[in-house]
């Protein structure tokens, strides 16, 4: 049924699915034989949510699909949406900087976001956008399928988990999903604000690094 019809241009996969949305039907799986570049096209046609309307444009994730450790962010800010990369600007380079500071090359890793475009004026994600967009996220990581992937912030936490967690509760663990295990941590731009967590921080990336 949806097999055949899912492997038509990513366009009309688009519109597809937003179709499948107006009538109801909020959850899509991919458990097609799509392919990453199909996926790209998908995310940069989306409009499974509001969110569609602000973009200039949606921010896919970049990173290499062989990668042992991935990054999951929030969402695009200001300067994501204008250069269509994540974590490019004010919190993304304390993140790389971070990275290197234990030892991580940034171009080794695979990095994302939760939502793949931008909320308006850098609000929290909602609810139905985060619902809207998770497949893409889910996808991600069963194609790059790394050893362990820290969560940036409660929102990669708990949407990861389907949890209602804050992330002050959860760091400092290891927890697992589909076998891979999830580090949780702060999240970069939480960090800018709160200088004396960063020691924190550095340790889960040394506890990320353990599983690789
Ligand atoms: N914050 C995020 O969560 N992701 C980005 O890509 C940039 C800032
Ligand atoms: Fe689609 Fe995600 Fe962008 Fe919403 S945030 S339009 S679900 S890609």
């Amino acid at each position: 049924m949806l097999k055949g019809s899912l492997m038509n241009t990513p366009l009309e996969v688009s519109a597809f699915l937003t179709s499948l949305k107006e009538m109801g039907i909020e959850e899509v799986f991919f458990d097609t034989g799509i392919e990453i570049r199909d996926l790209v096209m998908l995310v940069r046609n989306c409009k499974r949510c509001r969110l569609f309307q602000f973009r200039t444009n949606a921010v896919f994730g970049e990173g290499r699909y062989d990668a042992d450790i991935m990054f999951v962010g929030e969402a695009p800010g200001e300067e994501e949406d204008k250069e269509g990369r994540p974590f490019v600007g004010k919190a993304g380079r304390l993140l790389t900087r971070l990275m290197e500071e234990v030892g991580l090359d940034r171009k080794e890793s695979y990095i994302c976001n939760v939502l793949k475009c931008r909320p308006p004026n850098n609000r929290d994600p909602e609810k139905d956008e985060i619902e809207a967009c998770k497949p893409y996220l889910f996808k991600q990581i069963d194609f790059v399928r790394p050893k362990a992937i820290v969560a940036l912030g409660r929102h990669a936490y708990n949407t990861i988990f389907g949890t209602d967690e804050r992330i002050t509760r959860v760091r400092g663990e290891v927890k697992e999903f589909r076998g891979i295990k999830v580090i949780p941590t702060y999240h970069p731009s939480f960090l800018l604000r709160n200088e004396d967590k960063v020691e924190e921080a550095l340790e889960d990336l040394e506890r990320a690094k353990d599983f690789l």
